[in-house]
C-alpha cells in the first residue's frame, strides 16, 4: 500500500443506496428505509417539526 492507504475501513460493506423517491443516497439496505424522505417506513414523506427548508 502507498499512500493515504487506510482511511479508516471503509470499504466492503454498503449499506447505503440511491432512494428512488428523494434520489439521494441514503436508502438504507438493512433497515429497508430511506433516511432523508422516509421511503420504506411510511408512505408520506418524512417530515418533523422541527425541520426547516
Ligand atoms: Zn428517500
Amino acid at each position: 500500500m502507498k499512500g493515504t492507504a487506510s482511511h479508516g475501513k471503509k470499504s466492503g460493506k454498503k449499506n447505503f443506496v440511491f432512494c428512488r423517491r428523494c434520489g439521494k443516497r441514503t436508502f438504507h439496505v438493512r433497515k429497508k428505509k430511506c433516511s432523508s424522505c422516509g421511503y420504506g417506513a411510511s408512505p408520506r414523506m418524512r417530515k418533523y417539526s422541527w425541520q426547516v427548508n
